[in-house]
């Protein structure tokens, strides 16, 4: 293999400028060309895309977000939008592309690859830890720490003020951030779209706290769990207490990557251009026993990722 492209799709990560230095460095040790397309399926199509050097991909490890931006692209989702990115395959003599997002992505990557027969390996980048086939997908340890440091922050407010306050997090349909980032930050409760809850037990809870002369309560709530504005309102009228909601919202995805989200990104990045090179296609480079792999695409994406409930029940032990 002589040249390959790669991109960033889907929502950005902590990581993700990492894992295209990774990519690019690892392609040209071996002494093939690189190719850059930028935001996304929408470059590809457009054909917004050119070589990288070492330099392209200097001073990056450190930064948050993707110098090759990153997009959603309806066009990709139509046979007409997935030919002309093939047209752009032809043009700049791509032998294998690396696709660099989330679970969205690789599916595009996957249906373009049985397509055209271009060889894809997929990267999971994206905060929500997610995508299954990996235990681990690059941005997420960011993502949580960012998270526990808007908690920590708040609950020194929170001490002086004796208020509740809760806290929404990212996770329309998964409460991975909420349920790491609750158990780390010490919340009393942690709400979760898996797991259905009842505002009584919560407000029980709080009472229970406030009887005992607990000074205040932190509640960490994922988006796709009513929402952290409902949630306030509704304790606010079961209980009296005055409560305070904080969206954490965007900064979430963005910051400096995390060692752990660096040392990720590096590796899988590596591993994605050894599969290209063994020949491999529709791939995922994950985490699998702590060990990095290769694993089927279209295996990986009709399993589920459920999260890890026994983190749950542990919270619920921790904050009695
Ligand atoms: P995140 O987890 O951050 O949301 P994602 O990769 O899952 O990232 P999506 O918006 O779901 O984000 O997918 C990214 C892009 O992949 C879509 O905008 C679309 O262009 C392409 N894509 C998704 N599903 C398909 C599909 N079935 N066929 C072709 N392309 C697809």
């Amino acid at each position: 293999m002589q040249r390959i492209a790669l991109l960033t799709s889907g929502g950005d990560s902590p990581g993700m400028n990492a894992c295209i230095r990774a990519v690019a460095r690892k392609a040209i040790y071996h002494g093939m060309e690189v190719i850059g397309i930028n935001r996304g399926f929408n470059g590809f199509i457009e054909g917004d895309m050119g070589p990288m050097n070492l330099s392209s991909v200097a001073d990056i490890i450190h930064r948050g977000g993707t110098i090759l931006h990153t997009a959603r692209s309806e066009q990709f989702l139509t046979p007409e939008g997935r030919a002309r990115a093939y047209e752009n395959v032809k043009r700049f003599g791509v032998q294998g592309l690396v696709v660099i997002g989330g679970d969205g992505s690789f599916r595009g990557a996957s249906v373009f690859s049985r397509e055209f027969g271009l060889p894809v390996i997929g990267v999971p980048g994206t905060i929500d830890n997610d995508i299954p086939g990996t235990e681990q997908t690059i941005g997420f340890d960011t993502a949580i720490n960012t998270v526990l440091e808007a908690i920590d922050k708040i609950r020194d407010t929170a001490t002086s003020h004796e208020r509740t306050f809760i806290i929404e997090v990212m996770g329309r349909r998964n409460g991975s951030i909420a349920l790491a980032s609750g158990l780390a930050g010490g919340a009393e409760s942690i709400l979760i779209p898996e797991q259905p809850f009842d505002y009584e037990d919560i407000c029980q809870r709080l009472l229970r706290g406030f009887r005992r002369g607990k000074a205040h309560s932190i509640i960490v709530v994922a988006e796709g769990a009513s929402g952290g504005m409902e949630v306030g309102q509704r304790i606010k009228e079961r209980t009296g207490f005055d409560t305070k909601v904080t969206i954490l919202g965007h900064l979430q995805r963005g910051g400096s990557p995390s060692a752990a989200d660096r040392l990720l990104a590096s590796r899988l990045g590596a591993k994605s251009v050894e599969l290209l090179m063994a020949g491999e296609t529709r791939k995922m480079a994950g985490v699998k026993a702590g060990q990095v792999v290769g694993v089927d695409i279209d295996e990986a994406l009709n399993e589920s990722r459920p999260v890890d409930l026994s983190l749950y029940d542990l919270a619920g032990v921790l904050s009695i």
